[in-house]
């Protein structure tokens, strides 16, 4: 079971969203614990303080490294592991895509680090982070956000956390394409009908147009991801499907 550890200074921040929808369906059916620590309980101050003023001079605060060097000592302590990651959110890191999320699901253990402020004493990336990831090239004021779009995207991953497996398969990115669009009921909404085909009942025919819809999707908007995709498929039928 894969063993999650959330370290931040804001618990509050990342509490709701683990009690629901998949992430809590995730943690019931046990394939994955998810456990919050609260940066204040690794303090041995009276104030227990998690920020310090930068050196050097400058605004903002740090958050000081004992601290996070203790939680993530005592949590490496509790759950042993080699196959661990330690992943610090921040906008300097690596840029999180569908790629790196299937790389993580196949970790033992991943503990997220999330900075606040101005963000981490720098130690703590030198001495304690395995990885440092980015969820985009805009600022946020806390990891918490970023540390639960990691784990939503990583856990639905995980086999058996989505009832249905082909549902995780079919999305954007997963396939190298977008997604094709969807419909539900009714068939006719305000004059706009569902597309005939997906009415028809032949499951060849409908499985045609989602592919073309798909390829129509990813030229139109992500020409980038048309061009790795046909690239990809280019060299499978090179290689003879091996
Ligand atoms: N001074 C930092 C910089 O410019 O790189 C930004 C600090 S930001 C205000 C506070 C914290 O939010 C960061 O330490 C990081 O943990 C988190 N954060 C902000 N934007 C992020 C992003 N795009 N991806 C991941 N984490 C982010």
């Amino acid at each position: 079971m894969m063993q999650i550890d959330i370290v931040t200074a804001f618990p509050k921040l990342v509490a709701s969203p683990l009690e629901e929808s998949m992430l809590k369906r995730a943690q019931q059916k046990n394939l994955v614990h998810i456990r919050v620590h609260d940066l204040r309980d690794y303090t041995n101050d009276k104030h227990r303080q998690v920020d310090d003023y930068p050196y050097g001079g400058g605004a903002g605060m740090v958050l000081k490294p004992e601290p996070i060097f203790r939680c993530v000592e005592a949590i490496i302590e509790k759950y042993p592991s080699k196959r661990r990651k330690i992943i610090y959110l921040t906008p300097q890191g690596k840029l999180f895509n569908q790629k790196l999320a299937n790389e993580l699901s196949q970790w033992e253990h991943l503990i997220f680090i999330c900075g606040h402020y101005k963000g981490v004493d720098e130690r703590v990336i030198e001495h304690l982070v395995t990885d440092e990831i980015s969820i985009g090239d805009y600022v946020l004021t806390g990891g918490e956000l970023p540390a639960l779009v990691v784990i939503d995207a990583v856990v639905r991953l995980i086999p058996g956390v989505l009832s249905d497996l082909e549902s995780a398969l079919t999305d954007s990115f997963q396939s190298g394409l977008l997604d094709y669009p969807y419909y539900t009921r009714p068939e006719e909404f305000r004059g706009w009908r569902v597309p005939e085909v997906l009415l028809s009942g032949n499951h060849q025919k409908i499985a045609e147009w989602r592919k073309a819809k798909a390829l129509e999707r990813t030229r139109q908007r992500r020409r980038d991801l048309l061009e790795s995709y046909l690239s990809n498929n280019k060299q499978i039928k090179s290689d003879g499907g091996r």
